[in-house]
């Protein structure tokens, strides 16, 4: 070990290298290469071993980081895939849009002197070769156990719940109103940070290992007349999993916020996802939802509007600007992908937020004030207040609101009196049981965390997955007890 490991002394930190600006401007591929087999080896062997690996304490999943980049190092890269796939249902698809520089390359030890090992690069890289090589295969579940579970949703949540369940044996059935699996790692987030075939490649190998996917099917949507009531399907399966994610758009109000042109992140960016997958988009094609030839303006700092901008400038926009509150240290978006969309020719306005917007009928600008930043409050975020008189105008053809996401108000969603749920909206959840008040329907992602991230998704659809087990495995013993008696 010692000659492989522990070279971050002499070994400089290497992130994959990013395709040129003009390349990427004008497609939806990723932008980063991926890593060569000599790279990942030299890059893994910068690792120290630590004995305390503070990479993994801050990993949602709590992955073996140190073990499988001394594999990697060592060449070992079936052993290394075996590692990382223990704990992890899509390590690709964390590799590439985990957040790393919050997570576990931010806590990496050698982070302050050398720069962090490339901990998401060499996790991308493992189960691409994985893939590659044939090493990734579908479950084959020991024994076949009479016992459905019907989940509603096929995000990561949903997704990383099933696969755990059904390595157990159980019949699991997904229900997603969408037609693809996925959710927003198909239609929200863009090619250019996780290229489609990812996510279809997971579909295809959870579909030849017996998962049962019921897709274009809506539950409890009282609005869908094809939909499933949610006592059906409760009928249906021994127990029932809601991993349906969160969709309302924080919404944005004041003069002319009802013009046309004025649209939802969310729907911009499934429209772009879903043209790039070969669907037709009515709202696309007509230009609605489409930034071609446009002076855009992304109002919001989080990850959405650095997907909304990075969009646009793909579409071919005339311009891009990116209207933030606060200024960029106090941003919530990573500033990797502040960045990436510098780079890409994005203009960022800092402290301004929009006042009124102008047009008739239809957008034509922004109103903005200038913003200052006051004393941190109880959040620890600092105050943002409006300087006076400092009104301006932005020219704007597309106005896209990316202010980020809440819960649905679920209880009339369902039509089901006896979920409870929490203050902020979310499903309520034993703490480690992830049952709601209804007995035998748990609830993950999303949905209870409030907006979040594809690897504490997948981490809550895991734990989900143990206690669904649980309290079927309790279930039955009740249930033999009585037949016993
Ligand atoms: P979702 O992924 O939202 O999946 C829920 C599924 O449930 C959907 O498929 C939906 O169709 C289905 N569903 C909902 N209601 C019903 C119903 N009534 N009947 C049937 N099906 C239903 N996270 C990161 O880690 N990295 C990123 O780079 C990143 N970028 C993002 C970019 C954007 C634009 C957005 C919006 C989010 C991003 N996230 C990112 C967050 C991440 O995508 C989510 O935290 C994660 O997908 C949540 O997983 P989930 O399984 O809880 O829900
Ligand atoms: Fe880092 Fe995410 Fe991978 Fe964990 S899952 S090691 S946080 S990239
Ligand atoms: Fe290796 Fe960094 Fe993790 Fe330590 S914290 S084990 S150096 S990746």
């Amino acid at each position: 070990m010692a000659e492989r490991m522990l070279q971050f002394t002499h070994v400089a930190q290497h992130q994959p290298d990013k395709r040129g600006v003009g390349e990427r401007r004008v497609d939806f591929d990723e932008i980063y290469r991926a890593f060569k087999v000599e790279e990942a080896e030299a890059q893994s062997g910068r690792c120290s071993q630590c004995g305390v690996p503070f990479c993994s304490v801050h990993c949602p999943l709590s992955n073996n980081i140190p073990d499988w980049l001394k594999l990697t190092a060592e060449g070992r890269l079936d052993e290394a895939y075996e590692v990382s796939s223990a704990t992890n249902n899509f390590p690709e698809i964390c590799g590439r849009i985990c957040p790393q520089d919050r997570l576990c390359e931010g806590n990496c030890v050698i982070e302050k002197s050398f720069e962090s090992v490339t901990i998401g690069a060499v996790e991308r890289f493992i189960t691409d070769t994985a893939f590659e090589r044939g090493w990734v295969r579908p479950i084959a579940p020991r024994i076949e156990r009479s016992q459905s579970i019907g989940i509603v949703g096929a995000g990561p949540g949903g997704l990383a719940a099933a696969e755990q369940l059904r390595k157990q044996g159980y019949q699991v059935h997904i229900y997603d109103r969408y037609d693809r699996i996925g959710g927003l790692m198909i239609y929200g987030i863009p090619g250019f940070k996780l290229e489609k075939e990812i996510v279809l490649r997971r579909h295809a190998l959870l579909e030849a290992g017996g998962i049962q996917f019921h897709l274009g099917q809506s539950v409890g949507d009282v609005d869908d007349a094809e939909t499933i009531a949610f006592s059906t399907l409760r009928e249906r399966h021994d127990a029932v999993l809601i991993a349906t994610g969160v969709y309302k758009s924080r919404d944005i109000g004041g003069p002319g916020s009802g013009l046309d042109g004025i649209v939802k992140a969310l729907d911009y960016l499934t429209a772009s996802n879903r043209s790039g997958l070969g669907d037709t988009v009515a709202d696309f094609e007509s230009g609605l939802l489409n930034a071609h030839g446009k002076r855009v303006v992304v109002i919001g700092g989080g990850d959405t509007a650095m997907d909304c901008v990075r969009t646009a400038v793909r579409q071919g926009a005339a311009s891009v600007k990116c209207l933030y509150r606060r200024d960029r240290a106090n941003m919530p978006g990573s500033l990797r992908e502040v960045g990436n969309a510098e780079d890409e020719g994005v203009e960022f306005v800092w402290l301004a937020a929009p006042e009124a917007f102008l047009g008739d009928g239809r957008v034509t600008g922004v109103r903005a004030v200038r913003m200052k930043l006051g004393m941190a409050d109880a959040t620890g975020r600092a105050a943002v207040g409006p300087v006076a008189d400092s009104a301006f105008t932005l020219q704007a053809d597309l106005v896209i609101k990316a202010l980020g996401f809440d819960p649905e108000d679920l209880p009339t969603l369902w039509g089901e009196p006896g979920l409870e749920i929490s203050r902020w909206g979310t499903l309520k959840v034993g703490r480690t049981s992830f049952m709601t008040s209804l007995p035998g329907v748990f609830a993950a992602g999303d949905i209870v965390r409030g907006a979040s991230l594809v690897v504490w998704a997948i981490r809550d659809g895991r734990d989900a997955a143990v206690a669904i087990q649980s309290h079927l495995a309790e279930r039955e013993q009740v249930i033999q007890r009585v037949a016993a008696e």
